[in-house]
């Protein structure tokens, strides 16, 4: 099976694992700095805090704005869970704001959803595919709200060649596994504000600050969110190779848009001119007769070996969402989730892989009779 996203390990990722295993330091130790600054200098960013999910890099960076009871956080449905579930953690309730059709939020339809509660604004870089994170931010500049941007899918991602990460108050990356870059579990948080990154240290490490000798004070409810050196010493590897991920996925995904221009059963999402985008997912947008047969294509597909997926289902859609919030529907999103299947598109395919999966899609979708329901 072909998975539509996965990671790449090689012998210098094993050999710098294992180095730090016999070292003196699992956890605790130089690796973890050592990452973050290289981190903080690939993003061009000052301040890396890794912690060990983006769900905890997440989660204390609602902690860090005080978010709580009676909040509001404007988020995107099409996203994991953990974009949202950690602010209802906080206590806040998340607003949902409809997608555009490349499955970012849409901005425009941000400020008709600012109320006096509202505290932050927290989309995603869907994909890899950079938002317009400038307009995001001068809405919440006007309003004065926080800006988290959940970079998740996003190391790497550029536009006007900056990286993403250099305009929200906090930007949340991702290590897991099948992420652009892996340290087995993993995330951070990169941000301009020495305070923020100060606090983002202390609640990762269950709010306490170290006195002189065997002194020690808690000074906030922190938890333990920190990230191993043997898993920091991964991600240091992992860094060395994440320009070549990206290119390699880049490749694919140029031959894949030109493969599939024009063809009658399923759009791309072209990425601008201006933007680059990591390529954490390649979507294709099934034209709207086929969308009744999106379980058959998937389930051919994976008898195939090629191992697509769907991103997302809408969060409010989820019994637990349900049950707090009640029933929503967000038109572009609903489009979205019965359109989007999420074909490979990962650094560890080669090209004959690529052309094989365009050729054998295409094939499977013309097989499918049409929607019996
Ligand atoms: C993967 C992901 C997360 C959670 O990342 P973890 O590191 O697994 O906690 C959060 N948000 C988005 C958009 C993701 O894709």
């Amino acid at each position: 099976m072909i998975p539509y996203s996965r990671q790449s390990i090689d012998q210098s990722d094993i050999d710098a694992v294992v180095e730090t295993l016999k070292g003196d330091f699992l956890t605790g130790g130089k690796t973890v700095s050592d990452f973050e600054e290289a981190l903080a200098a690939y993003l061009g960013i000052k301040h890396v805090c890794v912690l060990n999910s983006a769900t905890s890099a997440l989660h204390v960076a609602y902690q860090i704005i005080g978010l709580g009871v009676g909040d509001e956080v404007i988020t995107t449905p099409l996203t994991f869970a953990a974009t949202s579930n950690t602010a209802i953690q906080c206590g806040a309730k998340p607003i949902f704001c409809d997608i555009k059709y490349d499955g970012n939020i849409n901005e425009t339809k941000l400020e008709a959803l600012i109320t006096p509660q509202t505290k932050a604004i927290a989309p995603v870089d869907f994909g890899g595919n950079p938002l317009p994170i400038k307009t995001i931010k001068a809405l919440c500049d006007k309003h004065k709200l926080f800006l988290i941007e959940d970079a998740s899918h996003a190391l790497g991602s550029e536009i006007d060649g900056v990286k993403v990460g250099n305009v929200a108050d906090m930007t949340i990356f991702s290590f897991h596994a099948i992420k652009p870059i892996t340290t087995f579990e993993g995330g951070a948080i990169a941000t301009n504000n020495t305070e923020f990154y100060e606090k983002a240290k202390l609640l990762r490490s269950h709010g306490i600050v170290k006195k002189p000798h065997w002194n020690s004070d808690m000074i906030a409810l922190g938890e333990n969110y920190r990230l191993s050196d043997v898993a920091c010493a991964l991600g240091l590897s992992q860094m060395k190779r994440l320009d070549s991920f990206i290119a390699k996925r880049a490749d694919i995904a140029r031959y894949y848009d030109t493969r599939f221009q024009n063809n009658p059963y399923f759009t791309t999402i072209a990425i601008a001119q201006t933007k680059k985008s990591s390529y954490h997912l390649y979507p294709i947008l099934l034209d709207s007769s086929l969308w009744c047969a999106k379980e058959e294509l998937f389930e051919s597909l994976h008898v195939k070996g090629i191992g697509v997926q769907v991103h997302y289902k809408p969060i409010y859609q989820f019994s637990y969402y349900k049950a707090l919030f009640g029933e929503q529907r967000l038109s572009t999103a609903e489009d979205f989730y019965r359109a989007e299947l999420s074909i490979p598109c990962h650094q560890g395919m080669s090209m004959e892989d690529a052309i094989w999966i365009a050729d054998t899609l295409i094939e499977e979708i013309e097989k499918i009779k049409g929607c019996t329901r």
